[in-house]
């Protein structure tokens, strides 16, 4: 070029292509904060193996929590983003590889989530009546994979229920079982799930945590919530409120402790009212065995107690828990993807401040974040500071060179190469016709929406709403 030739525009930067791979809240604020920041130009693919987007804020935050819920119409906004591109539909590891995928685009954040549920490890914990509270929770938010003949089987014997832990989780479960088929109506519930829930004679929930008051994990919301229920009371022994110097120790230093403490010391020494349900919180109380020939029958629980660190155990005292249902609720760990390293113990992806570790170095182009990169734990808003901070850590990455805009050799798009595998993969427009069939579904019944809970329904309102724009 002669130097009186006019140049022209300069040539747009080239974008930043990432894919990320989860579209629950830790995938959503990954792709909000790679569209908030002006540094480097971006195009995200949030993937998901669902044709629906908000992962636990869909199918688990509990469906009686309408306010929570809510917080997907905030999350929304970062889909609506052009830059943003949902692709629903699509599971990595099984429609194209994490090998695949790094190839072609420029980086990709994994925030596929912890979804596993963990065990108990102890005898009779596989007969029927015995579930993990993951499979119960799918159940109930229609989750499309969810294991409707056995929850439903579990829960049309469930008089006595026995939930193990004391996290905000097994407090759901508990709250939802002792509703009355009122309190569930307005819920976005599948219908089956609603009758299922009517028709279970549930007369008793007890709850069982291992340690005192004291090391309980729910907050003190969740557990007001208990003591509000229609028709039935919440039970506590005194005895399990008194508390050693480690436990006064604890109830001084942290407020939720000390408030979740005053809300028990309201229920201690109720009885119950006769025809209500009773929801019983028992401490120091782990289950050993639970009993049964042909499916659950009852729990072998021993006494616990807990030392100075917070440890529990075993003092040899043991009694038997009538029980027809079992419910573990303690804790949820995260899988293996195909290619992806593991830490097996954590169940978390091995990482440096979001970077993917692979043999302890990382590996450039690859990130982590949400419950897949620190474990299953806090809110929906702790995944925004997680998110933000691997988003810094690939954007530092840009800046060093380490991960190029437009590096990948080809410029093939994404969805285009899905489709050519044989994927179906179910973008935004599509995953609005979904939104819009369950709200009209919602509105026959005179709610605000009904979950669509079958792979079939899902994409059959995809299609429906593709036959009739043509
Ligand atoms: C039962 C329950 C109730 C809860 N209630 C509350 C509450 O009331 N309030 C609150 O603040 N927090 C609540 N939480 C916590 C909150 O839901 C989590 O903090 C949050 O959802 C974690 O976000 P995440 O994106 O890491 O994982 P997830 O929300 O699990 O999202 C992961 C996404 O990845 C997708 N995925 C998985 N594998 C693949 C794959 N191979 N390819 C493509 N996509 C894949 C999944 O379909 C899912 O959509 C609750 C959690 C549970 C389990």
């Amino acid at each position: 070029m002669s130097a009186d030739e006019d140049p022209g525009p300069p040539s747009p930067r080239p974008r930043l292509r990432v894919a990320v791979v989860g579209a629950g809240p830790a995938g959503i604020y990954t792709a909000e904060a790679l569209t908030r920041q002006q540094e480097v130009p971006v195009a995200v693919d949030l993937i998901d193996r669902l044709p629906t987007p908000f992962g636990l804020v869909r199918h688990g935050i509990a469906p009686d929590h309408p306010k929570m819920r809510a917080i997907r119409d905030t999350l929304h906004r970062a889909l609506d983003h052009p830059a943003v591109r949902f692709v629903g539909n699509v599971e990595i590891g099984r429609d194209l590889s994490c090998r695949e995928l790094h190839a072609a685009v420029d980086a990709v954040v994994y925030t596929y989530g912890a979804a596993l549920d963990r065990q108990l490890g102890i005898p009779g914990e596989e007969l029927p009546g015995s579930l993990a509270a993951t499979a119960l929770v799918a159940w109930y938010t229609g989750h499309p994979d969810a294991d409707r003949a056995t929850v439903e089987a579990a829960l049309a014997r469930a008089r006595s229920v026995v939930v193990v832990g004391v996290g905000n989780v097994a407090l759901d479960v508990a709250r939802v079982l002792a509703r009355t088929p009122a309190e569930l109506e307005s819920t976005d519930m599948p219908q089956h799930v609603l009758d299922a829930l009517a028709a279970a004679p549930v007369e008793q929930v007890t709850v069982l945590g291992r340690r005192g008051p004291a090391q309980a994990t729910f907050t003190t919301q969740e557990l007001r919530e208990l003591g509000e229920l229609a028709e039935a009371d919440v039970l506590v022994d005194p005895a399990d409120l008194e508390l050693d110097a480690a436990a006064e120790e604890r109830v001084a230093a942290d407020r939720v402790v000390a408030r979740n403490l005053a809300v028990l010391r309201e229920w201690a020494g109720h009885t119950a009212r006769p025809g209500r349900a009773t929801v019983t919180l028992r401490f120091f109380t782990r289950p050993v065995r639970l009993l049964g020939e042909d499916r659950v029958a009852g729990v072998e629980v021993e006494r616990t107690v807990v030392d100075a660190d917070g440890r529990a155990s075993g003092t040899g005292e043991t009694t038997v828990l009538p029980a027809d249902l079992v419910v573990r609720s303690v804790g949820y760990r995260g899988g293996e993807l195909p290619e992806l390293p593991l830490d097996p113990r954590a169940g978390t992806v091995p990482h440096d401040l979001g970077r993917v570790l692979r043999g302890g170095a990382p590996s450039p182009g690859e990130y982590v974040a949400g419950w897949i990169k620190r474990g299953p734990t806090g809110v929906v808003g702790t995944n925004k500071h997680d998110a933000r901070e691997t988003v810094a850590t690939l954007l530092a990455d840009v800046a060093a060179g380490v991960v190029r805009p437009g590096g990948v050799s080809g410029d093939d798009d994404l969805v285009t190469t899905l489709r050519a595998n044989g994927a179906d993969p179910v973008l935004l427009e599509d995953w609005r016709a979904i939104d819009a069939a369950e709200v009209a579904l919602g509105a026959t019944r005179g709610r605000a929406r009904t979950t669509l809970h079958e792979w079939e329904s899902l994409l059959a309102a995809v299609r429906e709403a593709a036959a009739r724009a043509r």
